[in-house]
């Protein structure tokens, strides 16, 4: 299959998704626009694919290394908005700051601090979502339930911060019908901060679902998805 086939395939997924989320009730409506997000996941992915899928019209880019973000930004033509989605060392932010226009996994108080002094020193404002570890696996980095209101306190206070909302990598399953209820426990924390915390915050991403998954996800509330295999194939490592 080609990516502009695959790409087509996964828009009438999503539009189809999102038909179900509005009759459920569960879409998440801001500012009365009803959309759903698509990040092309690039990692691992040569230039010319990247490329290809940005002049099919996807404008957002999704990498999980600082060094490939920096690498392939001024080889891919078309300004793409390049958004982090993997682990973020404190040692790295210096080096995307300003690169980026969304960090998704933003994972521990140390990178807030680190976030925040960094984006001060540049003079600018980085937004950012919360990394939710909503099954508590112990390979997986976030926060649990219990620390993420501290945390959005936190990451609230911080002038050269915006927290946009929160993203979850939910776990690896055969059925995807298995990881259901995590994204509707995403979709009541996401909630229920948005009612709570009024504050220097702008909760209007929930970024959850992957190639395996994103169906399930939208209908359950997400409204960012982040996809790589079912655009461009199986990855090769090497
Ligand atoms: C690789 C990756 C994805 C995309 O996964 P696919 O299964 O290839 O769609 C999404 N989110 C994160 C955080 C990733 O690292």
């Amino acid at each position: 299959m080609s990516i502009e086939n695959n790409l087509r395939e996964i828009q009438k997924r999503i539009e189809l998704a999102l038909e179900t989320s509005v009759q459920k009730g569960t879409e998440i409506n801001m500012n009365g626009e009803r959309n759903v997000s698509l990040v092309g996941v690039t990692k691992t992915i040569d230039t010319a694919r990247v490329q290809e899928l940005v002049n099919l019209g996807v404008t957002i880019l999704g990498e999980n290394q600082t060094q490939e973000i920096l690498r392939k930004v001024p080889l891919i033509s078309g300004a793409p908005s390049w958004h982090m989605i993997g682990h973020l060392q404190t040692n790295k932010v210096k080096s995307i700051i300003g690169k980026v226009k969304l960090i998704h996994s933003v994972d521990s108080i140390r990178l807030v601090d680190e976030l925040q002094k960094q984006a001060q020193n540049a003079a600018l404002v980085i937004e950012i979502l919360l990394e939710v570890n909503i099954a508590n696996e112990a390979t997986k980095h976030g926060f649990s339930e219990q620390e993420l209101r501290e945390a959005v306190k936190y990451a609230a206070e911080k002038p050269n911060i915006k927290l946009n909302g929160l993203m979850t990598v939910a776990p690896y399953v055969e059925n995807p019908e298995s990881n259901r209820i995590y994204f509707k426990k995403m979709r009541e924390l996401f909630i229920d901060i948005n009612k709570e915390f009024i504050n220097n915050i702008n909760m209007q991403n929930l970024s959850m679902g992957m190639t395996n998954d994103y169906a399930v996800a939208i209908e359950e509330g997400s409204n960012m998805v982040r996809i790589g295999t079912g655009l461009f194939g199986e990855r090769f490592y090497i």
